[in-house]
């Protein structure tokens, strides 16, 4: 209980002043799992203002939903008061948010039961819809009736998909059942939010599982690209191991379906980061294995390309990749002997322009090579008589 120490200081601090504090959410269902635990949420029966005059330093996040950022001891805690919602007209925020004083009914609007347990600072749980039992079972069952819940958020579905990669619990018949009839609901859904669940979906463990429940479930068909591909879905599921990034993923489905990572982060409106990650795969996957191309893929693509090689190629590259990797003479630029006023001052008269830069890389890619050693002296010989840039 070490790790929420601290958590439990802030809501003994809000306890002295007469609030009910608990804590919530992923935080209390991983540590009864055994799973390292995340980010740690603290709900309370105090409201935002009332949180406010309890601690010094307090952000107002999500006020509107009753959440408050507090800084303690030098760490962060969002604490939300305890709250009932309406219906989600918009699919993004519900209609109205009432604050209650009753632990059990903030608990009632949560999505899984496994995710509806609440934890005092004693260690002791309130657990009104049974998550311990559906933990011992290892099963996803929704807070109340599935159609009603995935209704007024139909995110909770691919939440629900997510959960499965994660913990490799079953969801449960009524939840599987609305998500198969009901699976286009999830357009509502801005796809950036579908995309953060994917992300945490592709770093599961159960990923194949996950991947399979897509695709039996038809969730595909609200999903961009899939909703065109038929038979992608069932593709990905067949083939994909835990690879541990989305950006893996999607290099994959880009592989698969012949259709550019530049169209899959467009539809799918995904990060810059993801972007290259996934484009240094594709097209790692298409190049030799040699110095030059491992020098160039990022070290964190490692194991991601590995994983690639074997499922696109069934080839297993680890052990010449990381040969590779070991006898490269430089990691990165910066390590390059060289510089662009190195440069300058060998060539004082030419005028500053893209030159510097063609001559940074040929001089990068020969010492990668091996065709020339990285230091300063025999760089500067190598360009000026040996090089005819
Ligand atoms: P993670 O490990 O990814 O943080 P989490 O369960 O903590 O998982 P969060 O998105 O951080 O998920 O949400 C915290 C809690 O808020 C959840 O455990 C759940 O109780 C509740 N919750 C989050 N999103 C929803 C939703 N769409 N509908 C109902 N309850 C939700
Ligand atoms: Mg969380």
């Amino acid at each position: 209980m070490k790790i929420f120490d601290k958590a439990f200081r802030v809501m003994q601090q809000l306890e002295s002043r007469g609030y009910e504090a608990y804590l919530v959410g992923g935080a209390v269902r991983d540590h009864l799992i055994g799973k390292q635990v995340g980010d740690l949420d603290i709900a309370t029966s105090a409201t935002p203002n009332q949180v406010m005059q309890v601690f010094d330093k307090v952000i107002p996040i999500g006020i509107e939903h009753g959440t408050v950022l507090v800084r303690f001891e030098g760490e962060s805690f969002e604490i939300t008061t305890f709250r009932t919602e309406g219906a989600y007209s918009d699919y993004r925020h519900p209609d109205s948010v009432h604050f209650v004083t009753d632990v059990t009914a903030d608990l009632a609007r949560r999505d899984y039961t496994v995710n509806a347990i609440a934890m005092n600072r004693n260690g002791e749980l309130v657990d009104p819809f049974d998550g311990r039992d559906a933990i011992e079972r290892q099963e996803l069952v929704t807070v109340g009736n599935a159609y009603d819940r995935f209704h007024e958020d139909p995110l909770r579905m691919m939440r629900g998909v997510r959960f499965v990669s994660q913990l490799g619990y079953k969801l449960d018949d009524d939840a599987r059942n609305v998500i198969k009839e009901q699976r286009l609901w999830l357009t509502r859904i801005a796809i950036e939010r579908v995309a953060i669940e994917m992300e945490k979906l592709c770093g599961g463990n159960y990923v194949k599982t996950a991947a399979h429940l897509l695709d039996e479930t038809g969730l595909w068909e609200a999903m961009p690209i899939f909703c065109d591909q038929p038979e992608l879905m069932s593709e990905v599921a067949s083939r994909i191991k835990p690879l541990g990034s989305f950006a893996e993923w999607i290099a994959l489905c880009s592989l698969l379906s012949g259709i550019s990572v530049m169209e899959w982060v467009k539809e799918w409106k995904l990060s810059k980061s993801i972007k290259q990650d996934a484009q240094n795969l594709v097209q790692m996957i298409h190049s030799d294995i040699d110095a030059w191309s491992v020098y160039q893929l990022p070290v964190h693509l490692d194991p991601g390309y590995c994983c690639l090689m074997e499922i696109c190629k069934e080839r297993d590259v680890q052990d010449e990749l990381s040969s590779i990797r070991r006898k490269l003479p430089i990691s990165n630029g910066s390590e390059l002997a060289i510089s662009g006023g190195d440069l300058i001052s060998l060539f004082p008269d030419r005028k500053k322009g893209s030159w510097i830069r063609d001559l940074l890389l040929a001089s990068e890619k020969a010492v990668v090579e091996n065709r020339i050693k990285n230091e300063k002296n025999k760089l500067k010989e190598w360009i000026i008589h040996g090089h005819d840039a």
